[in-house]
């Protein structure tokens, strides 16, 4: 049986958006930020990483931006951890959903987290025994390169499997599918997310897509015709791995809403007041050219510059 038509489009922009940058983002213009990205109706933000400033120097005001922005009510921030150090400080911090990330392919972790993957499983394995017990935090998994990585190349599903089985194990129920490089096609989305779904029900899948490639939403639309319900995405198109050569823009927050809107697939985004976020991402990064279609094209507009309604609005 599919889940329900409605979505969920996390929103990593003050995260995955701005890791990559080199221009240092003022504490305030993220919480501005943030605040303007909740008030377009997103529920579920990701303000940043809990790492090493020297490894990313971007996130060196996590604490105080947590601090600022941990009281937004309806909105659940996340917080990525890739050490138990990490998710000790963001649990510190007032973040409640933790997202553990590590890469199935290990040159690709060695390079990110300089550890290996078994090295991440075992320190995912001592968070769980310490932040499971608190009955109001939740740890999630992100995998990244399941789609492939510029060291390695592509992996057989059984083995992206065997790597979903090893944090189900543990007990975690959320799992993120990330296309970190943008290697993915639809076909092997389907095939990745579907052999997921039917080996681990018990688990919630979200995918993490980049649009190095062009193919960003193709992707997105077969994972949800798949059964996926949860995406990420990032305001503006903002996006890349500092540690994965190639790596570039996340789908924009503003194109995968616009699809679903459009297709009548219920967001909770209101997309006229997420274009003012990107506005204001704009104009603290002016010299930053956004990918986000929509925010150059705009809503589709009548010649008298009236809006039309929707198809499925149309009497
Ligand atoms: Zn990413």
């Amino acid at each position: 049986m599919k889940p329900g038509s409605g979505v969920t489009i996390v929103e990593v922009g003050p995260r995955d958006g701005l890791q990559n940058l080199t221009t240092q983002v003022k504490t305030e213009d993220k919480v501005r930020l943030i605040e303007w990205l909740a008030a377009s109706g997103l529920r579920e933000i990701q303000i940043g990483a809990f790492v090493n400033p020297g490894a990313i120097p971007q996130f060196r005001d996590i604490k105080e931006v947590a601090a600022c922005v941990r009281d937004l009510p309806g909105v659940t921030l996340t917080a990525l951890v890739p050490n138990l150090r990490g998710a000790q400080t963001a649990f510190e911090s007032g973040i409640r959903k933790l997202i553990f990330f590590f890469s199935i392919s290990r040159s690709h972790n060695l390079i990110n987290v300089q550890q290996t993957t078994a090295a991440s499983l075992e320190t995912l394995a001592s968070i769980m025994k310490i932040f499971s017990t608190h009955p109001d935090t939740t740890i999630c998994a992100a995998l990244a390169t399941v789609f492939g990585c510029p060291f390695e190349g592509f992996f057989p599903t059984d083995a992206i499997l065997r790597y979903v089985e090893a944090v189900a194990d543990m007990g975690i129920t959320e799992v993120t599918l990330c296309d970190t490089v943008g290697f993915g096609n639809p076909g092997q989305v389907e095939e990745i997310t579907r052999a997921c779904m039917e080996k681990f029900p018990e688990v919630t899948f979200g995918v993490h897509l980049h649009n190095t490639r062009g193919l960003g939403l193709a992707n997105a639309l077969k994972a949800y015709e798949t059964g996926i319900r949860i995406f990420d995405a990032a305001v503006g198109g903002l996006g890349g791995c500092p540690f994965a050569p190639g790596a570039s823009g996340n789908i924009a927050t503003e194109d995968i809403v616009f699809m679903f809107n459009q297709m009548g697939v219920e967001t909770g985004v209101h997309l006229e007041k997420l274009l003012d976020a990107t506005q204001y991402l704009q104009d603290i990064l002016p010299d930053m050219p956004l990918t986000s279609a929509l925010f150059h094209a705009g809503l589709p507009k009548r010649i008298d510059g009236n809006g039309f309604p929707r198809l499925k609005e149309r009497p």
